[in-house]
This record gives structure tokens, C-alpha cells and sequence, in this order.
């Protein structure tokens, strides 16, 4: 089954083809298709990961799968949520994971509460017009630390400590981040719910 994918970043594409390949799923990026990104209007995941998998359903008349994905921080009520790719030109740094953790610190700077999630939404849908999206969340929690630690991984991962491995993402090996990541667990699950409800 050829599925159409809402997003245009290859290193999703691989990992996301890798996981889904064993159940006869064949993911086209959609730019492949000549289609443009939709908008993500929205203030949770869930809805715009919708948006963007129903924009590229009905862009391509073929089902479609989409990840909305950021950093939650308790302290802050959940936020900076659907804004976490943009967080640090908030604080008037460049958009990028540097300006990104440098002002989360900054932010938490004499916050004692240090918990919160990566999480990761996937919705998949067999058109643009299905009633039943499936719907696959994946979150990791961890604490924020108050420098960062490590040189592996990207964004957020020199700051997110993760208290059951005594490491931040960033000191571990990839393998061990995949298998523990909101990504991974996100995919896992999706995985899942595609082979019970779509084959
Ligand atoms: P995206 O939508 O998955 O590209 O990510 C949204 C934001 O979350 C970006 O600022 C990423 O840098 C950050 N992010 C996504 N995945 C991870 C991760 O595995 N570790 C740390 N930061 C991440």
C-alpha cells in the first residue's frame, strides 16, 4: 500500500519507512508528488498533524500519514507545545536548536519543577474524507537539566535528562534514544494500529 507522507524531512522518512515497510507500507514523501506544505494553524498536535495528513490525502487521492511534534514543559502548562520549532525567536534568537535550548534555560532559570515531555502525534487517514483518523501518540519524559550535557542527537536532546537511564538524550547512543524516543514510541504504536485496522 503507497502512503503519502506530510512531511518532507528525510531523516522522518527513513525512520518512519524502516518501521513500516515490514507491514508491505511503501511511504512517498509528498513534495515527491509535487505537493507544498499546509497549514499548521493550530494549538495542539493532534490537529495539526490532521491538517496536514487531510491536505495531503486529498492533494494525492492517496491515504496519508503526519507527525506534529515539540517539547512540553510542565512548569509552563505544556508549552511551548505546537510553537517549540520557533521557541528561542520568542526570546529574540535565531530560529534553530541553539537559540532553542539556550532560551529554555534561560526560561526556566530558577524553576525548581524541571519536569517535561518530548512528544510525538502521528494521524494517519484513507482520504481526505475518512471518519476514523487513527491517531498514535508517543511521549518521553524527562527533566530539564540546568546546562547541557552531551554532543549527540539535535534539538533538544543536551537538556532532556532522562532520570531511568541517568543520561540526557544527548549522551546516549542513538539506538538507545530511538528505542526510548516520543518518535519511536509514536511509530511503534501507529505500526500497530495500521496492522489491525487497515490490513
Ligand atoms: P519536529 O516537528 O519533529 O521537527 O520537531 C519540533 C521541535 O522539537 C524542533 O524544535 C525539534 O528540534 C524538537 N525535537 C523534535 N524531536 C526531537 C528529539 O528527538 N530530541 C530533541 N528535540 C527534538
Amino acid at each position: 500500500m503507497k502512503i503519502v507522507l506530510a512531511s518532507n524531512n528525510p531523516g522522518k522518512l527513513a525512520e518512519l519507512q524502516a518501521m513500516l515497510a515490514p507491514l508491505g507500507m511503501d511511504l512517498v514523501r509528498q513534495a515527491e508528488l509535487g505537493i507544498g506544505e499546509a497549514e499548521e494553524p493550530f494549538r495542539t498536535f493532534v490537529e495539526n498533524a490532521l491538517a496536514k495528513a487531510r491536505h495531503a490525502a486529498a492533494a494525492s487521492g492517496l491515504p496519508a500519514l503526519a507527525d506534529d511534534a515539540g517539547l512540553c514543559v510542565d512548569a509552563f502548562g505544556g508549552l511551548p507545545g505546537v510553537d517549540t520549532a520557533y521557541y528561542g525567536t520568542r526570546f529574540g534568537y535565531e530560529k534553530g536548536d541553539a537559540g532553542n535550548v539556550r532560551a529554555l534555560l534561560e526560561q526556566m532559570q530558577g524553576v525548581e519543577q524541571r519536569r517535561a515531555a518530548m512528544v510525538s502525534t502521528l494521524v494517519a487517514l484513507r482520504s481526505a474524507d475518512d471518519p476514523e483518523p487513527l491517531i498514535a501518540v508517543g511521549r518521553v519524559v524527562g527533566e530539564i537539566t540546568r546546562e547541557p550535557r552531551g554532543s549527540g542527537g539535535f534539538g533538544f536532546d543536551p537538556v532532556m535528562f532522562i532520570p531511568e537511564q541517568g543520561q540526557t538524550f544527548a549522551e546516549m547512543p542513538a539506538a538507545l534514544k530511538n528505542t526510548l524516543s516520543h518518535r519511536g514510541r509514536a511509530v511503534r504504536a501507529m505500526a500497530a494500529l495500521l496492522r489491525e485496522r487497515w490490513l
